[in-house]
């Protein structure tokens, strides 16, 4: 299911502008918009899921599946060996703002802990 106003979806389609850096069947990667880190990348799956509260057991694979690319993305970009960070941030109070569900794949500086 596509949502035609979803700019993420628009994204997955090509037909809105992104660095696109990996993409499969089910899963697209690209850079974010407004990095806040030195590797910002958002992986997401192709359906138009609004958040992780949307997802069903059916879903497990594809979960699976943002992750494992989400690995090999910091593999790709030298990541491994300081460390990288994965968030996804589900709701208004967690600061999600495009409601289609992605994983932030955050790399390249030191985190700190707990996040603001
Ligand atoms: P969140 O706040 O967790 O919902 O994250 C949404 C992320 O999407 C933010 O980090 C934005 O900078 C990023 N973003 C929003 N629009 C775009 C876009 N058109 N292309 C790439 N990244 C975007």
């Amino acid at each position: 299911m596509k949502e035609t106003n979803c700019i993420f979806c628009r994204i997955a389609e090509r037909q809105a502008p992104a660095k696109i850096v990996y993409e499969d069947d089910t899963v697209v990667a690209f850079e974010d918009l407004h990095p806040q880190a030195p590797v910002h990348l958002l992986v997401i799956p192709r359906r138009h899921l609004p958040s992780l509260q949307a997802v069903t057991a059916e879903d497990e694979p594809l979960l699976g599946r943002l992750f494992t690319v989400a690995a090999r993305l910091a593999r790709e970009h030298q990541l491994e060996s300081k460390g990288y960070r994965t968030v996804i941030n589900n709701g208004s109070w967690a600061g999600q703002s495009v409601f289609h569900l992605h994983v932030h794949l955050l790399g390249g500086r030191v985190f700190r802990w707990p996040p603001g």
